[in-house]
């Protein structure tokens, strides 16, 4: 066997993976089609991560959070939902029991940027027994099998690795999935997300917005200094149109949208944009072979999740791979990879649909519809338990098992 592990794409999941398996003696090769340049200093995609309180605490223990650097970190104070024009909002405020914030704001090319800083620290160091991580950089699998003995994986470049056990970090789209016969749950929203910063004149005070209008929704979200991060949902045949938008019309429409809350506001840098399609892998494991990240599910970004899952999953499975180390039990046990299944499943199963349904009522501006969701705001907004749930969900402190009782599966 070449490895124990084969990490398929070194985006943030993958890199955290490997992060988190750091003192575990396995010999681990992380396999990436784009250069250890691009990697080291990836470009900046116009997406900015909100992150919870769980994906903190997992990136500090691996010690990629402190190379983010503290200036780079906005915390979310407050959060306010907006419905079309009326004057009504939905608003959350941090909760006043020693919470610092609701959640942190960070632009995705930075975390990309910090967990690999990390990553690279574990290939120059001595590891517990000999362990070694290697990267391969500019290389693309073409092909993974799994058998009873071994995995195997093809390089474009007619490289052949086997490995114990194969982990395909590989985005939504994973090709890796397809080939080993897991099917999914997908949904093509028909939006795009157009996504850049906007400098304002008046203080956010860290005010995260969302916005539901008529056939849009707009996220404002509040990074370091007078700058917001803007994500804009648009039915993807009217999103050229909001790319090519002069600067002076798209700016006087992002602050008549918010309102004037935030005063004046101009854009900086450019606009990116994004098709907007969900994935929910219907299996995470098969015979030694386990999804993470977006492979195994890939969210809208309106609950802000994608990345908080993925991070959080791939603790799940290194968490139960450090066990079974621990006891002298094999890395690829299929009762081990049914455990990560189960757990994932629980914690994104429920976002996934619950997310597809928060976009479908918010997008969908017929009468009754909009009734419903003025009358859905209002109850979570009066009904504290309803109020707490949410704020609960969207600061997420623990992995959802720990909430479990202790017969199912722990
Ligand atoms: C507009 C927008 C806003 C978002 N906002 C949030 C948010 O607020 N909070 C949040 O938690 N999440 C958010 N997300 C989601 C988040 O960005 C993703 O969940 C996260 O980046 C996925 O990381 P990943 O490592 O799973 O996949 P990716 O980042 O897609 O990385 C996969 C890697 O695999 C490599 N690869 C693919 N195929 C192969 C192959 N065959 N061989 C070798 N390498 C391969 C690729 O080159 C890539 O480097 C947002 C997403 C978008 C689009």
């Amino acid at each position: 066997m070449d490895y124990d592990i084969a990490i398929i794409g070194a985006g943030p999941a993958g890199l955290s993976f490997a992060c988190s398996l750091r003192d575990s003696g396995l010999n681990i090769v992380i396999i990436e089609k784009l250069s250890r340049k691009e990697l080291a200093d990836p470009p900046v995609d116009g997406r900015d991560i909100a992150l919870t309180h769980l994906s903190r605490k997992l990136m500090q223990q691996h010690g990629s959070w402190q190379q983010v650097g503290d200036d780079n970190i906005s915390p979310i104070q407050r959060a306010e939902v907006i419905d079309g024009d009326s004057p009504y909002t939905l608003s959350f405020n941090t909760p006043d029991d020693g919470t610092d914030a609701l959640g942190f704001l960070i632009s995705n090319h930075l975390i990309r940027k910090a967990i690999f800083a990390k990553f690279e620290t574990l290939q120059n160091v001595t590891l517990m027994d000999e362990q070694e991580v290697t990267l391969m950089d500019e290389q693309e699998v073409t092909a993974v099998n799994t058998n009873d003995d071994c995995g195997t994986i093809l390089l474009a470049s007619g490289e052949t690795l086997t490995a114990s056990l194969v982990i395909a970090a590989d985005t939504r789209f994973s090709s890796t999935r397809r080939q080993m016969g897991i099917s999914t749950d997908s949904h093509d929203f028909g939006r795009t997300a157009i996504v850049g910063w906007m400098e304002h004149e008046l203080s956010h005070e860290h005010t995260a917005f969302e916005c539901f209008h008529y056939g849009r929704t707009l996220a404002i979200l509040p990074m370091p200094g007078n700058i917001s991060s803007a994500v804009i949902t648009v039915p993807s045949n009217q999103a050229n149109e909001v790319l090519s938008m002069g600067d002076e019309a798209f700016n006087a429409d992002i602050e008549q949208r918010l309102h004037g809350r935030l005063g004046k506001m101009k854009q900086v840098g450019q606009r990116y944009s994004y098709p907007l399609v969900g994935v929910h892998a219907n299996r995470f494991v098969t015979n030694r072979f386990a999804l993470i990240g977006d492979a195994a599910v890939g969210m809208h970004p309106v609950t802000a999740h994608g990345f908080n899952l993925g991070l959080s999953g791939q603790d799940l499975l290194a968490t139960e791979i450090l066990g079974a180390q621990a006891k002298g039990e094999d890395i690829w046990n299929p009762a081990l990879l049914q455990r990560y299944q189960q757990h994932h499943m629980l914690a994104t199963r429920p976002l996934y649909h619950g997310t597809n349904a928060i976009v479908g009522l918010f997008t969908n501006d017929s009468f009754p519809v909009t009734l419903l969701r003025s009358a859905a705001l209002r109850l979570s907004n009066n009904l504290p338990p309803v109020k707490w749930a949410i704020q609960q969900k969207l600061m997420a402190k623990n992995h959802l098992k720990n909430f479990l009782p202790p017969f199912f599966g722990k």
